[in-house]
């Protein structure tokens, strides 16, 4: 029997973009979400070409693409002298090569384009308040297929024998923003700059709705509260003073005695399975939380809920899931090994240090470039 309704539980970027790509094949949806109001959380995105050619197909990013900021280049820097050491041309070379846009901006900024979208379709059913304990919330009508779109701490996840857990990573994020003349030199508007040092490493990028910068420090470290955000303790306060210890003097600067630093413990979900063979189904954070070492969490969020709208508009649903399953498996391990390889180099110490700057100022920018393809080219079943 073909799929007509859905139940999808939470709102974040992953339910709000499945209950848009459902309804376009006409299905229509209950959007659970527990939060009372979607208030803005965390902040800021890199949305890569893969996953703005999503938004592009939902008629999402065109409203998207006067707020945000197309950087013209990612750059890899070093940490300690400042010195680049290879950069991806983005901008008109994202467009052109992987034939949608690299954009940065404000997570409140996508979720309410994303909101909008839901609240004009008039197949798409926002519950807020109304969180999933064990039984289904009551929507318009029964669902013939329950998405688990809630995130790492999911709790649909119980309805799925062998489904993923969360874990710490043993990374923490440190994360605040600052205003362009706070750190002259260190930051340009045009760029995403990712800097690297020992067991740790900073991205900055440019905001148009604060005119700031969006900071974003990583490293390992293994103290791991309960709470997944917060001002940080004087533990891990100190954490992030000896890590950055090291660096150049501008960043020492901008870190030290600073009062508006949120501290998030990075939680990754473990290997699972995705679906119950009958009805129920992860996606986004729920099925494979990452880490943030190659920006694509929210993308793959994204993909999944293009491609699990595909199969579901096509198949009967126990199929269509598992194939989902199976279809989507491949790329995110693939995606997650590429994370790792991120975190190693960009936190490498001493020798391996020195041997990739070396590789890094070697390798022309159409060869980083290339070895993106596979990320930023990938085209969507859909
Ligand atoms: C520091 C950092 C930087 C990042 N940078 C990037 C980046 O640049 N680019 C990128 O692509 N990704 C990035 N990510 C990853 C990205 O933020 C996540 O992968 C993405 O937000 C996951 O979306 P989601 O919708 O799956 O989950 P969530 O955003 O966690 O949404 C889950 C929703 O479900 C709701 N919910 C939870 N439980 C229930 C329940 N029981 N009942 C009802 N509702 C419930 C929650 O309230 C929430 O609204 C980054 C992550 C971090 C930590």
């Amino acid at each position: 029997m073909p799929v007509e309704h859905a139940a999808i539980i939470g709102a974040g970027i992953a339910g709000l973009t499945a209950a848009l790509a459902l309804a376009r094949r006409g299905i229509s949806s209950d959007i659970f979400e527990q939060a009372p109001e979607l208030a803005e959380v965390g902040a800021g995105l890199q949305i890569s070409p893969n996953a703005s050619r999503v938004l592009s197909e939902l008629g999402v990013l065109e409203g998207l693409t006067s707020l945000w900021l197309e950087p013209q280049s990612i750059r890899l820097m070093s940490g300690s002298s400042l010195r680049e050491l290879a950069a991806v041309p983005v901008g008109s070379f994202a467009r052109n090569r992987w034939g949608a846009p690299y954009g940065v901006l404000h997570r409140k900024t996508l979720q309410k384009a994303l909101l909008d979208a839901v609240f004009a379709n008039p197949l798409c059913t926002l519950h807020l308040g109304t969180r999933f304990e064990s039984d289904l919330p009551l929507g318009r009508r029964p669902a013939d297929v329950i998405v688990g779109a809630d995130g790492v701490w999911s709790r649909l996840r119980q309805a799925i024998a062998g489904a993923p857990a969360p874990r710490f990573s043993g990374n923490i994020a440190f994360r605040f923003t600052i205003a362009e003349a706070a750190a002259p030199g260190l930051v340009d508007r045009a760029s995403v700059s990712a800097l690297l040092g020992s067991s740790a490493h900073m991205v900055c990028y440019p905001l148009k709705e604060t005119g700031g910068f969006n900071m974003v420090a990583i490293t390992a470290g293994n103290i791991a509260p309960e709470a997944w955000q917060g001002q940080p303790t004087l533990a891990q306060q100190e954490l992030l003073q000896s890590r950055f210890r090291r660096w150049h003097p501008a960043i020492v600067e901008l870190l030290r005695d600073r009062n508006d630093i949120t501290f998030w413990p990075l939680f990754e979900a473990t290997p699972g399975r995705w679906q119950d063979g009958d009805k129920t189904v992860l996606i986004g954070d729920a099925a494979h939380a990452m880490m943030p070492f190659a920006a694509q969490g929210a993308a793959m969020a994204i993909e999944d809920a293009f491609e699990l709208a595909a199969f579901l508009a096509t198949r009967p649903v126990s199929e269509a899931i598992s194939v989902f399953e199976r279809h989507r498996t491949p790329r995110i391990t693939k995606l997650r090994q590429r994370g790792a390889f991120n975190r190693f180099a960009y936190h490498a110490r001493g020798p391996i240090r020195l041997g990739r700057d070396i590789v890094l100022s070697l390798k022309p920018p159409q060869s980083l470039a290339a070895d993106l393809d596979w990320i930023y080219g990938y085209r969507p079943i859909g």
